[in-house]
């Protein structure tokens, strides 16, 4: 099933995650590869697959990964220092994942948003 995601099964309490979040529109939970020592995923409750997909109807549930981000940043202690807030999208994007979301990443200085070409 195309919609069916490894997101989802989390969102649905399905398989084990680090679940730091939820409400009705979103869900976060620790990457299970952290790339920072603050870094959790925050998704969409139903499968948006790309950014390159989202409706007017995704609307709601977009604006909530904001609130929600913010929400955990707080509840990790990462709010005052700042933090990145990141959507791959697509293979040019290094999106591994069909189902949109958002990485919450801090903990550290995190360096040059990427590596400078050349
Ligand atoms: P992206 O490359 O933006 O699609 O990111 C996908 C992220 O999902 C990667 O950082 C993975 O480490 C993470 N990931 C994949 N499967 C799981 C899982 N079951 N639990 C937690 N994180 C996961």
């Amino acid at each position: 099933m195309p919609h069916d995601t490894i997101f989802l099964k989390i969102v649905r309490g399905e398989i084990p995650a680090d679940v730091v979040y939820r409400d009705e529109l979103v869900t976060a939970f620790r990457d299970r590869h952290p790339q920072a020592p603050v870094h959790v995923l925050i998704v969409p409750n139903h499968v948006i697959p790309t950014a390159a997909d989202v409706t007017a109807d995704d609307e709601a549930a977009l604006g909530r990964l904001f609130v929600a981000a913010r929400a955990v940043a707080e509840q990790e202690g990462i709010a005052e220092d700042g933090y990145r807030l990141i959507v791959n999208c697509k293979g040019h994007g290094g999106q591994e994942v069909d189902h949109l979301h958002l990485h919450l990443l801090g903990g550290e200085p995190l360096g040059p948003m990427r590596a400078r070409r050349g």
